[in-house]
């Protein structure tokens, strides 16, 4: 017996050196390519990926150290995988290392082999098909609950959380009981005919679906731009419908788990019999690995996920969904800063594959690609279900109707009605994108920048006004520069005191606050959502995270607050996101029989973005705020990335960004590169934040300066100062 030839195997780690590190390895082949191996780094042993293999190596040969092992147990990442993160790495500037470890589930990165996983879904029994919901008492509401679900297919442990606390213990039962049993379900379960009564699509529906599905061996980048309700998700469905027929896998990308149950509920039940699984930071680490795993193996037919879910390995796969593709929670905010739409057209690209990227408020910069051509546009002008109007947009004129503690009379009155009608009103308060800026009560001056287009921001601990894009700094004036009245205020009242101030005025309603801070302590937002849909709530208090696709049929009114803070932000993306954030909370009243209204407290009841709102006309918005950037020359009619840079000392970080300004600029380069600025959080945990603006005309410009640029700054690396880079930045704090 011959030994086999010994090769050098070509290994990334999860370190953060832009490098790929050469060990010894025997009885490797081609396919070993994307295999985790351990090997001995430094003084630890280490987990690697294989990413390529080489006949002879830089290093000398008594230097080579072996690969100590290689994992067999998954499936390795496939080679149209491992060049998706290349791409990622090399663009986004991150170390391909890290980019390749962070793809592969938390267990998998361990140096312990992985052993098979517990199941994960479960079907009825055959026993358990002969149970009928009489046989278990009234009270079991549960139990009863679970049965019913189980006859309409499989249960995966993910669907558990609909059944609260309760819900493994009543599933062990059933398991206990013999009624339930584990199910190991391949693609191999043939489609099965949906047996619910599917609507006729509309003509526009029609015509999506139609035009998306003639060429699915192709690269075809769709936006599906349609309001709340005009039949998008009845169209996704369509789609995975006619692509799991023909054998293909289907990646569903949503923006969060949580604010989405209404799709996954769905698209359970319309495929109840395939294999669905979920992928988002919400399971635990055994249920990421078996999700991964299956829909890696091609046993997933449809992997609905978050962003992390667009480097699942999919064999088969033939169609990507993008839903709310606007959403900013498709940007990473740490570590590598990708965005996971763009990185999902990448991928569709690569794989020649159609994509679809919907949403009702698209983002600037796909609109932009949709006018352009190089994406392809489907509109859905209509609801498709009833023919309800759009809610009647008014505005509040708040120098007029001043408002006491948040709250105008105009608009509480108009919450008394609903109260009288029994019916919901939903009070939604604008936090994003909310910087605050200086406003003269009496003249409605506002602390514009003088020396660039933006406004300039109110730090109170420091007493001073700072443009965030330009970096000029004024002390907080004493009195108007325009009028002389020393009633300055920042343009701004939080949920939780709009929430006590209702209580006051309306002691018998049932009131319901839902923001970041009462999902986290109180029940799940679930719950919450299930409370309001069963009409226990009367006053709904909320933000963000009730914009989205959530149906309240008897919610007739929303009430906006604190609006304004957008029109004036520094951020050139603040009035993009409020718009877009106003369109789809706006779609939330008025759903069913009931028309709706809205009612917008605003100093600026004049402002452009207000009236455009009241047309409901998204579009022309659109394309005034596109003439807006292309004549600033603000992405996506440029292209920025941002360097960030954190010390214990805010002068020590400044003094880095001052030193990378001169490298950059001695690269001669055609770049702008901004004055370094205190970044608007400038203290976060302990350390002191500065930020760098550079923008280029295009990418491949901005690309080519930054590999140069960023070689020369990781030489200079310092122990005191941390930095980042941020390619197409959607946040500047
Ligand atoms: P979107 O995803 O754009 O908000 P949905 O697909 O959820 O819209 O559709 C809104 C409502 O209209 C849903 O209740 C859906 O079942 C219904 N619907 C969708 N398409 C049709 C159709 N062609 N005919 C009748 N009802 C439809
Ligand atoms: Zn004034
Ligand atoms: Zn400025």
């Amino acid at each position: 017996m011959t030994a086999a030839k010994p090769i050098i195997a070509r290994i990334v780690l999860d370190v953060p050196l832009d490098s790929l590190f050469d060990y010894r390895a025997e009885g490797l082949a081609e396919d070993d390519i994307g295999r985790r191996v351990l090997v001995s780094f430094g003084r630890r042993r280490a987990v690697g990926v294989i990413v390529g293999l080489a006949d002879r190596s830089g290093v000398a040969e008594n230097k080579l150290k072996p690969v100590l092992h290689v994992f067999r147990d998954l499936p390795p990442l496939p080679a149209d995988i491992l060049h998706l993160l290349r791409f990622c790495a090399d663009y986004y500037q991150h170390p391909l290392g890290e980019v390749v470890l962070n793809a592969l589930p938390q267990r998998a990165r361990r140096s312990e082999a992985i052993a098979a996983p517990p199941p994960q879904c479960f079907l009825l029994s055959t026993g358990g098909r002969e149970i009928r919901l009489d046989d278990l008492p009234a009270r079991a509401s549960v139990q009863r609950r679970l049965l019913l679900r189980l006859q309409q297919g499989a249960l995966c442990r993910a669907d558990l959380a609909d059944f609260g606390s309760q819900g493994s213990k009543v599933l062990r039962d059933f398991i206990a009981r013999g009624w339930a049993e584990a199910a190991t379900m391949t693609p191999s379960v043939p489609l099965a005919p949906t047996t619910a009564a599917l609507p006729e699509l509309n003509p526009a529906q029609a015509e999506a679906v139609q035009r998306i599905l003639a060429e699915t061996d192709a690269f075809h980048p769709w936006l599906l731009h349609g309001i709340t309700g005009s039949g998008k998700t009845e169209v996704y469905l369509r789609l995975i419908e006619s692509i799991l027929a023909g054998n293909g896998q289907v990646l569903v990308l949503v923006p969060e788990i949580n604010l989405t149950p209404q799709l996954e509920e769905r698209i359970r039940r319309r495929f109840p019999r395939q294999n669905r699984v979920s992928l988002h930071s919400g399971l635990n680490e055994t249920e990421r690995l078996s999700h991964w795993q299956q829909a890696a193996e091609g046993r997933a037919d449809i992997v609905l996920g978050t962003r992390l879910a667009v480097f699942t390995p999919l064999p088969r796969l033939k169609l990507i969904i993008v839903d709310e593709e606007h959403d900013s929670s498709y940007k990473q905010q740490d570590g590598l800063r990708y965005s996971a739409r763009d990185v999902a057209v990448m991928r569709a690209r690569e794989r020649s594959i159609p994509i679809v990227l919907g949403s009702a408020t698209p983002a600037l910069e796909t609109w932009h690609n949709s006018q352009s051509g190089r994406y392809a546009l489907l509109e859905l002008p209509e609801r498709a279900a009833y023919q309800a109007a759009p809610p009647a947009v008014h505005l509040i004129d708040t120098r007029r109707a001043k408002p006491e503690q948040g709250l105008s009379a105009p608009l509480l009155r108009a919450i008394a009605e609903r109260l009288e009608r029994r019916e919901q009103s939903l009070v939604f308060i604008n936090r994003r994108g909310f910087s605050p800026v200086l406003m003269c009560n009496a003249c409605g001056w506002l602390s514009a920048c003088p020396r660039c287009s933006s406004k300039l921001v109110v730090h109170l601990r420091e007493r001073q006004l700072r443009c965030h894009h330009c970096g000029h700094e004024t002390h907080i004036p004493a009195s108007c520069p325009d009028c002389g009245n020393t009633d300055l205020s920042p343009v701004g009242h939080g949920t939780q005191r709009v929430e006590e101030v209702l209580a006051e005025h309306f002691p018998s309603a049932r009131i319901l606050r839902i923001d970041r801070d009462s999902t986290r302590r109180r029940h799940s937002l679930r719950a919450m959502l299930a409370q309001v849909h069963d009409d226990e709530v009367d006053i709904l208090v909320g933000t963000q995270l009730l914009a989205k696709g959530h149906d309240f049929p008897k919610l007739t009114l929303v009430g906006i607050l604190n609006a304004d803070g957008a029109l004036y932000s520094t951020d050139f993306r603040a009035s993009e996101r409020l718009f877009a954030q106003l369109l789809q909370v706006t779609g939330r009243a008025g759903r069913a029989a009931l028309p709706g209204e809205v009612l917008i407290q605003t100093d600026f009841p004049s402002h452009d973005l207000y009236l455009t709102l009241q047309r409901h006309d998204y579009n022309a918005f659109a394309d005034s705020l596109l003439a807006e950037r292309r004549q600033a020359d603000f992405p996506p009619f440029c292209f920025q990335a941002l360097l960030r840079a954190e010390a214990t000392q805010l002068s020590e970080a400044m003094a880095f960004l001052a030193k990378a300004v001169k490298a950059g600029l001695s690269l001669n380069r055609p770049v702008t590169l901004y004055d370094p600025v205190p970044a608007q959080m400038t203290r976060l945990a302990g350390r002191e934040r500065a930020q760098l603006l550079v923008q280029a005309d295009s990418r491949k410009t901005l690309h080519d300066f930054l590999q140069a640029w960023l070689a020369g700054l990781r030489e200079k690396a310092s122990q005191r100062v941390r930095w980042s880079i941020d390619v197409d930045p959607l946040d500047f704090y």
